[in-house]
């Protein structure tokens, strides 16, 4: 059994620390979900989870989700900061 707290002795691959490897793993993480929010910039509603329209409880109409405009898709938050820069990008040019 290898000590919890030992996080020094653990052996590095490729003689590089193993922060780096830490670091690099996250890195990756970002750019994936950059990728991922480029490729399908939208999730499905929270609301009425993608349907586009909900039914309350104590009603038996069916109404237009007002989250999402009856879409039933939402942008997502990386999609968000990613229009938010554009916009930037857009205003400083
Ligand atoms: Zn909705």
């Amino acid at each position: 059994m290898r000590p919890l707290f030992a996080a020094t002795a653990i052996p590095s691959p490729g003689g590089l620390p193993w922060w780096l490897w830490l670091a690099l793993a996250g890195l990756l993480g970002a750019l994936y979900y950059v990728a991922e929010c480029a490729w399908w910039p939208f999730a499905p509603c929270r609301k009425c989870e993608g349907r586009g329209k909900f039914q309350p409880k104590e009603r038996r109409v069916w109404r237009r989700c007002r989250r999402c405009k009856g879409s039933g898709t939402r942008l997502r938050f990386g999609r968000r900061i990613w229009n938010r820069f554009a916009k930037v990008r857009r205003a400083a040019s």
